[in-house]
């Protein structure tokens, strides 16, 4: 029990370590929530992906849940940081050690590691048998506000929280490179669940900017599921064949701004809900589950509406 002993002897460090997590999310969140939701002067209004804002109370399960993810990743969080002072992991202090391009390729293979971990894991946690205990609480987040970035069920922050504790016992990371990289994580998070559209117009059909995901790639995830599970980079989607076969289409709407009131992108939505998926064999639905591509069935279980286009 030297480990646990070492867990607890840790103790003094424990409020910075919370103190830490719960910072990392109420910053960035709280920040996005003000800027985006609260604030008469959002220059970004006229692109908010779906109409209307989240309801007071998802507001409230949002933060709750967040508060309570941040303490699981403090929790992992100790136990990193035990392992680190008892020299377990990899992880190191000193530039030197490895050089700089070392650090700064570090950063680029962790972000890309954690991309396909999340994807996969994601796919993973929409299979019927897993749905309900680890990932069903993300979803209520219909509309998702900066808060919902990490609403997780606690089953799946552990999910979430242990693709680091596995990497620093495989990968040499600089301490500074483990901040950037949950910097990294959370403003991406919190931006793709901000319900507004702040990436450039033709971003998902640029040739090199279309790797990345925007927030509406990740909004339909929300809106319509059985698509785009993809975290920081649209590749696993494109080469798994989970694209929302609208997303283009939607981002258009949503980045023509004031034009939306012509063409809005509730009409796309409507054009997707179930009453159309009666449309599947026209390809005008969107990917469904029953997809034979897809090999976890996903979303198996989860034959209701696509949630309306208001905020719930
Ligand atoms: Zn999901
Ligand atoms: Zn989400």
């Amino acid at each position: 029990m030297a480990a646990f002993d070492d867990l607890i002897a840790a103790w003094p460090a424990w409020p910075t370590i919370l103190g830490a997590h719960l910072l990392l999310i109420v910053v960035p969140a709280g920040a996005a929530f003000l800027a985006l939701h609260v604030w008469k002067g959002n220059p970004f209004r006229g692109r908010k992906i779906q109409p209307g804002l989240a309801p007071s109370h998802a507001i409230r399960r949002e933060v709750f849940y967040s508060l309570l993810t941040a303490f699981i990743f403090a929790l992992n969080g100790v136990f990193i940081y035990v392992s680190t002072a008892n020299g377990w992991t990899l992880i190191y202090t000193d530039f030197a050690d490895y050089g700089w391009l070392y650090g700064a390729l570090s950063l680029a293979v962790t972000i890309v590691l954690h991309d396909a971990y999340f994807y996969w894991t994601h796919r993973l946690m929409h299979h019927p048998l897993l749905f309900d205990r680890f990932h069903r609480l993300h979803h209520e987040s219909h509309s998702p506000s900066p808060w919902a970035a990490y609403a997780f069920a606690p089953l799946e922050a552990v999910i979430q929280a242990m693709f680091l504790t596995i990497l620093i016992f495989v990968l040499p990371l600089h301490v500074t490179v483990i901040y950037l990289f949950m910097i990294h994580m959370i403003v991406r998070n919190v931006v793709g669940h901000s319900g507004f559209e702040l990436f450039p117009r033709g971003m998902p059909a640029h040739a090199v900017l279309g790797v990345l995901t925007t927030n509406t790639h990740h909004d339909l995830h929300h809106s319509s599921r059985g698509s785009n599970y993809g975290l920081y980079f649209t590749w696993w989607d494109r080469l798994a064949g989970t694209e929302h076969p609208n997303y283009r289409e939607v981002f258009d709407r949503v980045t023509r701004g004031r034009e939306r009131k012509v063409a809005s992108p509730s009409s796309v939505l409507r054009a997707w809900r179930p009453t159309a998926i009666g449309n599947e064999s026209t390809g005008r639905g969107p990917a469904r589950n029953d997809d034979p591509r897809d090999m976890f069935n996903a979303d198996g279980l989860e034959r209701q509406a696509v949630p309306d286009a208001r905020a719930d």
